[in-house]
């Protein structure tokens, strides 16, 4: 017989068990005869556990009055080694394995072979079934297929019989060891909270199929949405950031194609399970596999399979929403393999405390909001999703990059009071808020905050930044559904401005594209573009797309009557791009005029200087601009051609280069005595020991994020820019080996708080 037809006969009549009347011990009773019976096996047992020990739940062929008493310990004897690695056993002689002990209750001294398989409904094995007999022999794979098939039924039957305690079910019980994961900081702060996945576990709640020939169906046509969704996923936000996307891409679609895979869980559901159980117990057997292959390269290829196969689950389930579609229940630390913007900023706010990725890097957009939600995030988590498991207690330490799962109670303390001490310190910071930066020699620095929502206002007032430097305009766009129609666009520029009072607002255009792909404009931001990053986004979209740019004109204009009104544009290269935009922005202007609508009092224009290029034409340009601000998180990675979003670059990436401080220092030299204000809005700004270096070129302005108001002016207080300058000037003119030790010696030498 097929290990396919053995498993299917046990399953039709396992199915019709379950479904009777009988109470708990009595199916485990019959199970175990219709599996001694269906494998010629004259022994039959399944133990469970209970109380942390591996009771004889049910036997056929062993001593009766064994059942209940005999107990063994996980990881002791044959039963507790396959409970304890989830491994199968198959041995035609038990006594020769160095883990056989004997048990004289059970009367088990005659049967020779032996085999067993853990029962495993999560990760973990809550039991084990076996079959014993006389002859030596070892079981044929067909034989062992099939328990393992049942195995997983079994599992279904015991979680609903309520066999095991709950905590055992849920794998709880051995959630008590500590464990501490290394990751890479993105945003600093510390958190405690509850695991929760951004895309839950799916749970399994019918294991036999009703019928065969429908479940088939199932998996047919999650294959064929798979398929589509894994070609699709070049332009989504989970895969829109981070370089390594085409190799994962590449490796899913090797999987998503795989027939060997598609096979498997076609011969799955012939022996009688679900679509959901087929998927499940294909994924089973190749954890098996690979946990005897300690290969880290096939390893990583487990994880992209073990992805492949949670989101066949998810389709052919219809469990489709992530968690922030659930909604959080308390304190919670989110934990995903990477995330768009779009897709944090649907966590509520108030319980989201923490976030920790697989992947990430510091300036990815995601990461960003992160930053100006105050959430701390560390990135580069190897396999969080496997080390971790939902409702495990968390300490998230974003200062160490450090993240401790299932901390132990003196832990949990020592982290408290370090959390107290922070708060302390914010508190301190908080006292700045009345405080004007001026520096030592009396030179006031402008300190303004970035923000792209509604919610982020409050920081204004709370912080006593001198305005908002960067208001990212597309995080509207980021968070609707559909694209912002011009009344509400309207309406949240004039929220923004009567928040802000007397202090200015710089709103910046619309920059969609790159990592900040949006579901409803895919088809135009997406990845058709083999480097998006300097791709069609930002202001290039937005002026070739007919009326995106001119809606938002009139929003903006619209809502800034009687006021003034700052508009900034992202990623200009050339002079006539500024123009162009400009000319958008003046023709509504008239427009309106003419219409004798009530109009700004005044517009000022300024640009992004993010793309190396406009630098060289900043003489001709610069005549036409109020302002100038220099993103240096886009800047850098296109001087230093290191994506800004690929982990693997994070090194290169380096704000403290000597070309990078050398190409701002042109940039300050150009502007200087010119009437243009320069400012710095990109990330940098907000590192103490990137701000020190960015005063010491000469820039009087940094917009950044509100967190990091408290610590710049305490940063500004402590300077002599003059000092800092000459500094700085004789690092750029002969580099030292590190410059960023340098300048960490220099600061310390001064008592200069810059860690
Ligand atoms: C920048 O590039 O530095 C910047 C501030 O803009 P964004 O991060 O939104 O691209
Ligand atoms: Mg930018």
């Amino acid at each position: 017989m097929s290990a396919v037809a053995a498993a299917r006969s046990i399953l039709t009549r396992l199915h019709e068990v379950m479904a009777s009347r009988l109470h708990a011990q009595g199916k485990l009773n019959q199970v175990v005869d219709i599996i001694g019976e269906a494998l010629h096996s004259e022994v039959c047992s399944i133990y469970l556990l209970r109380e942390g020990m591996l009771e004889l739940f049910a036997t056929r062929g062993l001593n009766q009055s064994a059942v209940h008493v005999t107990r063994l310990a996980v990881g002791g004897g044959l039963t507790g080694t396959i409970a304890q690695n989830i491994e199968t056993l198959n041995l035609a002689e038990a006594a020769t394995h160095p883990e056989f002990q004997y048990r004289p209750e059970t009367g088990e001294e005659k049967f020779h072979s032996f085999a067993g398989v853990p029962i495993v409904p999560r990760e973990r094995a809550i039991g084990v079934l076996t079959v014993q007999h006389t002859d030596p022999r070892r079981y044929e794979e067909v034989e062992i297929e099939a328990l393992q098939t049942v195995a997983m039924v079994l599992a279904e039957l015991i979680h609903n019989a309520g066999l095991v305690d709950d905590e055992v079910a849920d794998g709880a019980e051995f959630r008590s060891e500590q464990e501490v994961l290394g990751g890479l900081q993105l945003v600093k702060g510390l958190a405690i909270g509850q695991a929760v996945f951004h895309q839950p576990r799916i749970n399994i709640e019918q294991t036999v199929a009703e019928d065969t020939e429908a479940e088939r169906q199932r998996v047919y046509m999650a294959f064929d949405k798979m398929r589509e969704q894994i070609e699709q996923m070049s332009g989504q936000a989970e895969f829109g950031v981070g370089g390594e996307h085409e190799q994962v891409l590449e490796t899913y679609k090797m999987f998503a194609y795989d027939e060997g895979w598609s096979r498997r869980i076609n011969e799955a559901i012939d022996s009688g399970l679900t679509a959901e159980a087929a998927i499940e117990r294909v994924q089973q057997r190749t954890r098996m596999r690979m946990r005897e292959i300690q290969d880290p390269l096939l390893q990583d290829r487990m994880h992209d399979l073990e992805d492949l196969a949670n989101r066949l689950l998810r389709i052919v389930s219809g469990q489709l929403g992530t968690a922030a579609s659930v909604g959080l229940r308390g304190d919670s630390i989110l934990i995903a393999k990477n995330l768009g913007p779009a897709e944090l900023l649907e966590y509520d706010k108030r319980r989201l405390k923490g976030v920790v990725l697989e992947e990430g890097s510091l300036t990815a957009h995601v990461v960003i909001v992160a930053r100006a939600m105050g959430v701390p995030v560390i990135g580069r988590v190897r396999n969080a999703r496997g080390l971790i498991r939902e409702g495990d207690e968390l300490l998230l330490d974003g200062d160490k990059s450090q993240l401790t799962v299932r901390p132990a109670q003196s832990v949990i303390e020592a982290f408290e009071a370090r959390f107290a001490r922070n708060r302390e310190k914010q508190a301190a910071y908080a006292k700045l808020r009345d405080v004007e930066p001026f520096s030592r020699d009396g030179q006031r620095v402008e300190v303004m905050i970035n923000a792209g929502l509604r919610d982020d206002m409050p920081m204004l007032s709370l912080t006593g930044a001198d305005g908002i430097g960067l208001f990212r305009t597309e995080f509207q766009f980021l968070v609707s559904a559909a694209l912002p129609r011009r009344d509400r666009q309207t309406r949240l520029y004039r929220d923004v401005l009567e928040a802000a009072g007397d202090k200015p607002v710089i709103f910046r255009t619309v920059d969609i594209g790159g990592d900040k792909s949006l579901p409803y404009l895919r088809s135009e931001t997406s990845r058709e573009d083999e480097n998006p990053a300097m791709g069609w986004r930002a202001l290039r979209l937005a002026l070739e797309r007919a009326g995106l740019l001119k809606v938002q004109a009139r929003a903006l204009l619209d809502a800034a009557a009687g006021r003034t009104l700052n508009v900034m544009f992202p990623m200009v290269a050339e002079p006539w791009e500024f123009d162009a935009a400009r000319e958008v922005f003046e023709s509504q202007l008239a427009f309106l005029k003419q219409r004798r609508r009530k109009v700004p009092e005044a517009v000022h224009y300024g640009v992004m200087l993010e793309v190396p290029a406009l630098a060289e034409v900043l003489d001709l340009i610069m005549p036409r601009l109020s302002f100038i601000s220099i993103g240096t998180n886009d800047l850098t990675q296109f001087l230093l051609a290191a994506d800004r979003a690929n982990p693997k670059l994070a090194e290169r990436y380096d704000w403290l280069s000597p070309a990078i401080l050398r190409f701002l220092r042109r940039v300050t030299e150009a502007t200087a005595g010119e009437n243009v204000a320069l400012g710095v809005c990109g990330e940098m700004g907000g590192r103490r020991l990137e701000a020190m270096a960015l005063l010491g070129l000469g820039i009087r302005r940094l917009s950044i994020t509100p967190a990091a108001v408290g610590p710049i002016k305490n940063l500004v207080r402590q300077l002599d820019l003059v000092e800092i300058g000459a500094a700085m000037a004789g690092w750029l003119a002969n580099p030292p080996a590190d410059i960023r030790a340098t300048m960490l010696q220099w600061a310390t030498e001064r008592g200069i708080d810059v860690d």
